[in-house]
């Protein structure tokens, strides 16, 4: 029998929370609405690959606050490199030497990228490669994949996908159906679709937007020869290829998916897309985004074009120098071999238990990320993943909770490994997955 622990306090924060802040949270993700609804656990304090909870209860984290805390939580180096920055002042409204090093540290990784402006989260890194694209082509529709999640500004806030190509239905209230209709939407690994898609409209597409790997319907790879497909299609319409790596980059290998090896991407000239967002990892727990691509479409961005952009906050010294500090620790040899070693031995034994409890488990392992889909089907886009079973999902979520693993409160969300996860929180999680699944039955 597993007991659910005392979470008083959280649940009286809620309470609180619920007065003043909408929700009780400050992002959707958080709430745990869709895992059957009650108070989502108030954290108080973060350490490696641990939380502690308000009423004092340990979890182990697979969430990683949605990907950025790939060293784990207050990582020295990042720690460091944070006060330091802090102590010289959090905020110039100027440029400074550090904005130079790191530019330079994200093209040497991610060589597609020419030139680079940082922001200060994924949404906004996004949001601005569009308009970008708009502004080089002087075109306004863009192609987007179903389930792919690219931020909450308006033009992406679009999902809808039933039929091969549809165009755009808002998933949001409050989004022009103007904008929508400049959206459309294809399903993932899915190239005759986007080739329709591309005929039927292609004159007027400015760009064509995808998770090169996804991580938004679970971890999903692109099949053999879809991104190379992608590119070239989009390109014979004279379109840009925009890559969302803000999931992504520097999570699977040191570089983006885009540059990502391993015997998935023999030709990356094949894949190379014209403009790229990143954000969550590169700015080491602090907020940041950036984007980047070739010279000749980066430079139509302001000062030197038309298309304008800017940030009060944008490439602040905080932000930048614990992404720096983050990327520096990444680089070191067998960071990511040790964290995908994990991430395998901890899927293998997660598929185990629920292989030998007779509960039907698909799961999706890129590295160290995976993601976890109840069904005996194959998840390769986001009707696949719509189909899994999202009550067991939400069964196993509060089993694990209530064991002390900590995972996101989505079925569509992955479990990310850290740096700080060791063999013992594995085997512990594992043992964990066992009860859960035997309880489950
Ligand atoms: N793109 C992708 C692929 C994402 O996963 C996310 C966030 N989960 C975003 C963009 C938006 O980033 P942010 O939340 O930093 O605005």
């Amino acid at each position: 029998m597993i007991q659910q622990p005392d979470r008083k306090q959280s649940a009286q924060l809620y309470e609180e929370a619920q007065r003043h802040i909408v929700g009780g949270v400050n992002s959707p993700s958080r709430s745990f609405k869709a895992v059957g609804g009650g108070a989502p656990v108030f954290m108080q304090r973060a350490q490696g690959a641990y939380f502690w909870d308000v009423d004092g209860n340990r979890y182990i984290d697979y969430m990683a606050a949605y990907g950025p805390i790939i060293l784990g939580h207050a990582h020295p180096h990042v720690t460091e490199a944070i006060c330091t920055a802090a102590a010289n002042g959090t905020l110039y409204g100027t440029p400074t030497e550090l904005e130079i090093t790191f530019a330079r540290m994200l093209k040497e990784a991610v060589p597609s990228m020419d030139k680079v402006r940082f922001v200060n989260s994924g949404t906004e890194a996004v949001m601005t490669t569009i308009r970008v694209a708009r502004a080089y082509t002087g075109r306004d529709k863009i192609i987007k994949f179903a389930g792919c999640y690219h931020g909450h500004s308006d033009l992406v806030l679009v999902a809808a996908g039933s039929g091969p190509s549809t165009l755009g239905i808002p998933d949001s209230a409050g989004i022009p159906v103007s904008i929508a209709k400049e959206v459309i939407t294809v399903p993932y690994n899915d190239l005759p679709a986007l080739e329709a898609a591309l005929e039927r409209w292609g004159d007027e597409v400015a760009a064509v937007m995808v998770e090169p790997i996804v991580g938004n319907f679970g971890m999903v790879m692109p099949e053999s020869g879809f991104l190379e497909g992608l590119c070239r299609l989009t390109r014979a319409h004279g379109a840009l290829v925009i890559y969302d790596e803000v999931i992504v980059a520097f999570r699977l290998h040191y570089g983006a998916a885009q540059t990502y090896a391993g015997g998935h991407f023999p030709d990356h000239a094949a894949i190379e897309p014209d403009l790229t967002a990143m954000g969550k990892i590169i700015g080491g727990g602090l907020p940041i985004g950036a984007y980047g691509g070739r010279r000749d479409i980066m430079e139509r961005v302001a000062p030197l074009g038309p298309a304008y952009q800017a940030g009060t906050m944008a490439g602040n010294p905080a932000s930048i120098a614990a992404g720096i500090a983050c990327l520096e620790t990444l680089r070191q040899p067998g960071v990511y071999e040790r964290m995908s070693a994990l991430s395998e031995k901890l899927a293998a034994g997660i598929a185990d238990g629920a292989l030998r409890h007779g509960i039907p488990l698909t799961i999706n392992r890129i590295g160290g990320a995976f993601s976890t889909h109840f069904c005996d089907h194959p998840v390769r886009n986001y009707e696949d993943a719509q189909q899994t079973d999202g009550e067991q999902f939400a069964l196993f979520f509060r089993l694990m909770l209530n064991q002390g693993i900590c995972l996101a409160p989505s079925k569509y969300e992955a479990w990310f490994l850290t740096t700080a996860h060791t063999d013992a929180d594995i085997d512990a999680t594992i043992e964990a997955a066992d009860r859960a699944f035997s309880a489950m039955k």
